[in-house]
């Protein structure tokens, strides 16, 4: 468990801060619910994105890459912090948006990360929604490669056993704060969507014997699918890491009970989780992922899954960039 060994850019902000949220707990009347402050990572505002692509982008860097491909849905968080990065490392940075809503707003198009991918230099290509993106990334590569290039292809998300190194550390800094603040975690929540960010936390966890149950709130996919998901990735990235066998499929839960109308489509319950946070802790959060975690959090807390005494830290994934994409949806 030696992060170490693999090769990493020192360009995140960490460690991230472990904030109490005094009155947001208050107002649901406990349990304690603590911020683990990953929106604050730097890079292009920030977010999880940041902590996959210290390891991703020292693979493209030591593979001597000279362009990157990656790809996520039109307001993806991950386009526009891997846009960052290749900014920031001279690379060029072609980025594949899908339309996985349907929107036809002009600032679900144009606003918010599309707006931040372009003045990082990136260039944006859009994709009817079902799109193989997968293949239109290797179709991409094979034409730059055919030009000379020397393509670094990240899947969408970040998510695979590279990235998910990223979360392993944000586990190792997590529980080592906890421990010097003589905090006892009761639960960890975070959003999971592409699965990086829980395979990694789960894989890191369980290495260290943590025994801290963690909870993903799915943002896209059903429950079996989202678990079966992250699983296969903590698996492959415990592989990676040289402990095969630390992750069991009992430890990866999800409830995707809060998907709402369909992927990045925020529900009432997500309106109203991001101005719980904003009003009261002066947070912002985003309505495609950190709302829609923490709707699921804050649905909990009142249905009295947590023990009034129990300390709840939640991940805080970032994507507030995501808001002026949906200026829309908050002036209805
Ligand atoms: C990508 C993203 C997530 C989901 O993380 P995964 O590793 O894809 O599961 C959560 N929150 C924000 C803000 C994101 O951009």
């Amino acid at each position: 468990m030696h992060l170490a060994k693999f090769p990493r850019l020192f360009m995140a902000h960490l460690p991230t801060r472990l904030e109490k949220l005094s009155r947001l707990s208050q107002a649901l009347n406990g349990p304690t619910i603590w911020l683990k402050r990953d929106d604050c990572t730097g890079m292009s505002t920030g977010g999880n994105k940041t902590r996959k692509l210290e390891f991703l982008m020292a693979e493209a860097v030591e593979q001597k890459a000279d362009c990157v491909i990656t790809q996520g849905a039109t307001q993806s968080n991950h386009a526009r912090q891997t846009a960052a990065f290749s900014a920031k490392l001279g690379m060029a940075c072609h980025i594949l948006l899908e339309d996985r809503t349907g929107s036809n707003k002009d600032a679900y198009k144009n606003n918010g990360n599309v707006l931040l991918d372009h003045l990082h230099g990136a260039t944006t290509k859009t994709f009817v929604g079902g799109t193989d993106m997968i293949q239109a990334m290797e179709d991409l590569a094979e034409t730059l490669r055919a030009k000379g290039q020397n393509v670094y292809v990240i899947p969408g998300g970040g998510s695979n056993p590279t990235g998910a190194l990223g979360y392993v550390n944000c586990a190792y800094e997590l529980v080592g704060q906890a421990n010097d603040m003589g905090l006892e975690i009761d639960h960890i929540v975070t959003a999971t969507g592409s699965a990086g960010t829980q395979a990694g936390l789960i894989v890191g966890l369980k290495a260290i014997h943590a025994q801290i149950p963690l909870l993903g709130i799915g943002v896209r996919a059903p429950k079996d699918k989202q678990e079966e998901n992250v699983f296969k990735l903590a698996q492959a990235t415990a592989q990676k890491l040289g402990c095969p066998d630390v992750v069991s499929r009992a430890d990866v839960v999800a409830n995707c009970d809060y998907v709402g109308k369909g992927y990045g489509i925020p529900g009432e319950d997500t309106l109203e989780a991001i101005r719980l946070f904003a009003t009261l802790e002066g947070i912002l959060l985003d309505p495609v992922y950190s709302g829609k975690g923490a709707a699921g959090l804050i649905d909990l807390c009142r249905k009295g899954h947590f023990k009034q005494s129990d300390n709840v830290v939640f991940l805080h994934t970032g994507g507030s960039a995501g808001l002026f994409g949906y200026i829309d949806d908050f002036n209805k």
